[in-house]
């Protein structure tokens, strides 16, 4: 064998590990870059993180929702909704069926504000999550998907935000390495209130950049009638600056800074 030949090979087999090793390089980049919201009801990813989640977009973050139940209580302190995008509704549903349409459809409307496709809506009566349904999809967000960082809602008393707090609690037992957030749904109205997160570190961020598209997001649900402005009255039409509290375990929010 010559020369040239040798050259040739050694050539060959060079760029054939320097592809393999940008392969390997883009899919850590690209995963790095992945952020997981497990959402207990349409209307929390707008009241806690409405700021943040634009924020993300805008640095280049991929999002992706789970939406885990349906929101259709009709328990008399929750408010009746309005069908006010017109969503198909069939003749014999019932006031939940109807209920679980309009509060999903405008779920679907806030995804359009944000340019969102990636989302999963999973349908669970209102009330009645529990954890090993969450636990299993954020498993299988990290397994299958390779997301490392995720969103949740803090324990508060509400049954599906407590699922999700307490699936995110054994994430986080099970798999140390990763990023758990969590943001208190109630922070406007409630600020005295104790929310029960992993870790008590927080931060206020600064989201006053997205107060538009946090408005946007609010006016739907203020349209169906889910949401008055009178109880988010940072968040409403008229005023709409506030920060977002964030809970995390970890060093810091790198995705965030
Ligand atoms: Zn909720």
């Amino acid at each position: 064998m010559n020369v040239k030949k040798y050259v040739l090979i050694i050539g060959i087999v060079i760029l054939f590990i320097l592809s393999v090793c940008s392969l390997y390089y883009i899919n850590q980049y690209n995963d790095s870059k992945k952020v997981a919201f497990i959402l207990p009801h349409a209307d929390d990813e707008t009241i806690g993180v409405g700021g943040i989640i634009s924020k993300l977009i805008d640095k280049g973050y991929k999002l992706h929702f789970d939406l885990m139940t349906s929101g259709n209580s009709l328990a008399p302190k929750l408010r009746i909704v309005d069908n006010y995008y017109h969503a198909s509704i069939p003749n014999n549903a019932n006031g939940s069926d109807r209920k679980r349409i309009i509060r999903e459809d405008s779920f679907k409307q806030v995804m359009k504000v944000i340019n969102i496709s990636d989302y999963k809506l999973h349908g669970i009566d209102d009330g009645t999550l529990n954890s090993d349904e969450v636990f299993s999809v954020m498993e299988d967000l990290y397994l299958k998907e390779g997301y490392k960082t995720f969103y949740t809602t803090t324990g508060d008393g509400n049954p599906d935000h407590n699922a999700c707090h307490q699936a995110m609690k054994r994430m986080q037992e099970k798999y140390p390495d990763l990023e758990y957030r969590q943001f208190p749904v109630y922070y406007y109205h409630q600020q005295q209130a104790s929310p029960e997160p992993l870790n008590f570190k927080y931060d206020d961020v600064d989201v006053n950049n997205y107060s538009n598209t946090k408005k946007e997001m609010f006016q739907v649900y203020y349209n169906i009638n889910t949401l008055l402005p009178s109880f988010y009255p940072r968040s409403d039409g008229v005023i709409s600056f506030s920060p977002e509290r964030i809970y995390y375990s970890t060093e810091s929010l790198v995705e965030l800074k």
